[in-house]
């Protein structure tokens, strides 16, 4: 049996006007009311989070109402999906991705020795390049894509799934789909990297074996109609072989070649292999660094952390304790600009009205949520 309640004991009471509820699920475990929507210049201010409470217990575990972000409830964590018992399947290796990273790999270590013989302008252009592939990553199949936290106009997504095709790291769905499981069904095998499989599981390992059945299973039942419905995201998606081949081969390799001169051997191995082995690596410690080195201040109860390192490595993807605990946040920081490119950017598409309504937590909401499950980091505390 369910309850619903209004709870007023976390933030301020002046904000618990929010008095409706979505239709919820049986469990049992009792859902707390959010407080209050706020709409303001185009940003969306959520001022609480839904909550669940078990009626035996204690514990309070974050859950987000459909009212807040009626469009996207996939990324929300489902604390009542748990492993179930027994030995962990065998493993079993993709050969061929093997074999393309460690040549990747190989190549770029190779590339690092000719970085000091490169032309200038091949520097530049790897440097531009992953920034612009990497928010095709981060404001693009991240929060754009994978968790609705705002709303990009039609200029905004073409360049969007181009820096995203430039990234080469799956299409978009494919993408949004492993990473909506990876946050409802965070550290348990529905997690594609769940990290508590170790660092190297979670870095890379994770792409050189085949999916647990866990991850088939529950990422299969996932609700993906929103991308289905997305023309650009399927357009992608059919063409996304020959968009790599063009776009990921074609322009970092021959562009140097090309316009400046530069030797095939040095854009292959430097502009090519080290620069995206770079650009992968860094993503990648999203999901192993900053899931077993930093800080909770937000929600000690999950794997997620604080981690400033990879927040510079990924353009401001570090918060995710943060992020864990608010998936509906367009910064996935308590922060907008600080260690945060991707929020610049997609603030500077606000200024020039290719984005907007940018989803934000109310500090009022991240204060409580830190007084209830932070682990006592957080400078408030
Ligand atoms: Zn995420
Ligand atoms: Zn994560």
């Amino acid at each position: 049996m369910l309850h619903l309640s209004s709870v007023a004991a976390d933030s301020d009471p002046a904000l618990s006007a929010f008095t409706t509820g979505p239709k919820l699920p049986t469990s049992k475990m009792t859902a707390l009311l959010p407080r209050e929507i706020s709409s303001k210049c185009g940003t969306t201010t959520i001022v609480d989070s839904h909550s669940w409470r078990h009626q035996d217990g204690e514990e309070t575990i974050p859950f987000q109402s459909e009212d807040i972000r009626p469009e996207m409830r996939e990324d929300i964590h489902d604390p009542s999906y748990q492993d179930e018992e027994g030995p962990p399947p065998k493993l079993e290796y993709v050969w061929r991705n093997i074999i393309f990273m460690a040549l990747l790999h190989v190549g770029a270590l190779y590339g690092i020795t000719l970085v000091p013989s490169c032309k200038v302008y091949t520097w530049l252009l790897g440097i531009f390049y992953n920034i612009v592939a990497g928010l095709g990553i981060t404001a693009g199949a991240h929060r754009l894509w994978s968790h609705r936290t705002y709303k990009a106009r039609l200029p905004l997504r073409l360049f969007l799934i181009m820096a995203n095709t430039m990234a080469f790291q799956n299409d978009v769905y494919e993408w949004a789909r492993d990473h909506r499981a990876h946050h409802k069904f965070s550290e348990t095998h529905a997690d594609p990297h769940n990290s508590r499989r170790g660092f190297f599981f979670s870095h890379v390992g994770w792409l050189l074996v085949r999916k647990h059945p866990a991850v088939k299973e529950k990422g299969g039942k996932l609700d993906m109609s929103d991308l289905k419905a997305e023309k650009l995201v399927m357009f992608q998606r059919r063409y996304y072989k020959l968009a790599v081949t063009l776009i990921f081969i074609t322009l970092p390799t021959m562009v140097p070649w090309y316009f400046w001169g530069e030797t095939l051997r040095h854009s292959l191995c430097v502009s090519t292999f080290l620069r995206y082995a770079v650009l992968l690596n860094f993503t990648w410690l999203v999901n192993s660094a900053a899931h077993l080195y930093g800080h909770q201040p937000y929600d000690r109860s999950i794997g997620a952390r604080e981690n400033p390192l990879v927040s510079v490595a990924s353009l401001g993807e570090g918060f995710h304790n943060y992020h864990h605990a608010f998936p509906y946040d367009y910064s996935v920081s308590e922060y907008r600009w600080h260690i945060n490119f991707t929020t610049f950017f997609i603030d500077c598409m606000a200024a020039l009205g290719l984005a907007y309504d940018r989803k934000r937590v109310s500090k009022a909401a991240v204060l409580a949520r830190v007084k209830r499950t932070g682990d006592g980091s957080h400078k408030s505390s």
